[in-house]
């Protein structure tokens, strides 16, 4: 039997801690569901799935429909394409039956690429090993999720580049039927025509299209994501802010607008595999606490204050009690409201 590969290439950097992520965890055990009752795809379909942030870490191998389970994603620091795409090569040249003069191999695999952020590292090296050698022997669906990525390094390496504009769950949904159908498609195509190009289903009626990649785009970042630690539980979260724009009422000054990010939530987060998914090294991009809005309550204990800033520029949790140690640097303080804002942190990479 021949198999039919699909590569699921997961982004799990900060920006998509939260809803975003559960919102793939849901679709991913909604493919799966639907597959197994397809009896094209039960024959023929095998699922791996692939995770990346700063570094790429294989969350399921080559694995048959009946046996999948569906995989809980971590979530790590970075965007890391480039490492990503380099796992998935290795993974394909170790995993892939290839086709010898006694046995035909596997059909050509599909990638689905998930991604909803600009890379964070040099992909130059890269992206030519993909084009020389794999790009053709390989069906490469990318999908940005939301508008926050560059889609124009995104057509450097695939045809079939997409946008999913809105990520409410009724968007998320859809979008996953879209792909199960479009896997489905393509069981019967290999199956009854040998025929392994990609079949992707209609998007009519799903906010996803097909992106003109032949132009760069200017992106602005739509989140930031801060790291913190909780005072109580010495347990790490991530506290995530989404950008809104606040026209300036002094409208004569004609295009002037303050960024400000408005806060969408807290969550803890699993330290040993975000340490193991983030790129090593400090990150250099800023934020301003200045441009954040509103202070969550602390993920992990509760505590009312989830966002208070130490003179080493880490960021903890504190309750009640007027006196503070800093589970980063142990400095036991007062804590005093911030004048002014403007203060510097850290940010978070990805
Ligand atoms: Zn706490
Ligand atoms: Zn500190």
């Amino acid at each position: 039997m021949r198999r039919l590969p699909i590569y699921f290439l997961v982004d799990v950097s900060e920006s998509m801690v939260g809803e975003p992520i559960e919102q793939v965890q849901n679709g991913m055990r909604t493919i799966i569901q639907e597959l197994r009752v397809d009896p094209y795809a039960l024959e023929t379909a095998f699922v791996s799935v692939i995770a990346f942030a700063g570094k790429a870490k294989s969350i399921s191998p080559l694995t048959e429909l009946y046996k999948f389970y569906p995989p809980v994603f971590p979530i790590g620091g970075g965007t890391s394409l480039g490492a990503a795409l380099e796992f998935l090569m290795d993974d394909m040249d170790r995993s892939l039956q290839k086709t010898t003069v006694d046995m035909k191999g596997d059909w050509k695999p599909i990638v689905f690429l998930f991604t909803d952020g600009t890379p964070t590292d040099d992909t130059t090296k890269t992206f030519a090993r993909w084009n020389a050698k794999y790009r053709k022997a390989c069906n490469l669906v990318a999908i940005s999720i939301g508008d926050n990525v560059n889609t124009y390094i995104l057509g450097q390496i695939s045809d079939n580049v997409l946008l999913l504009k809105d990520t409410d769950a009724e968007s998320f949904s859809k979008f996953f039927k879209w792909v199960t159908a479009s896997i489905k498609a393509t069981s019967v195509s290999v199956t009854d025509y040998s025929n392994d190009d990609v079949q992707l289903a209609p998007t009519s009626g799903i906010n996803l299209e097909k992106v003109d990649t032949s132009k760069s785009v200017k992106i602005d970042e739509n989140f930031a994501v801060v790291l913190g630690k909780c005072q109580t539980t010495d347990k790490q979260y991530l506290i995530k802010y989404s950008k809104k724009l606040r026209s300036s009422q002094l409208s004569i000054l004609d295009g002037f607008s303050v960024k400000e990010f408005g806060l969408v939530g807290a969550y803890p987060i699993d330290e040993k595999s975000y340490s193991e998914l983030s790129a090593d090294g400090q990150s250099n991009v800023h934020v301003y606490t200045s441009e954040l809005r509103g202070c969550p309550a602390c993920p992990c204990c509760g505590n009312q204050l989830g966002f208070v800033v130490c003179e080493c520029g880490n960021i903890f949790c504190a309750g009640d009690n007027s006196n503070s140690h800093c589970p980063w640097c142990g400095m036991e303080g007062e804590l005093s409201s911030i004048e002014g804002g403007g203060i510097e942190v850290n940010r978070t990479r990805g």
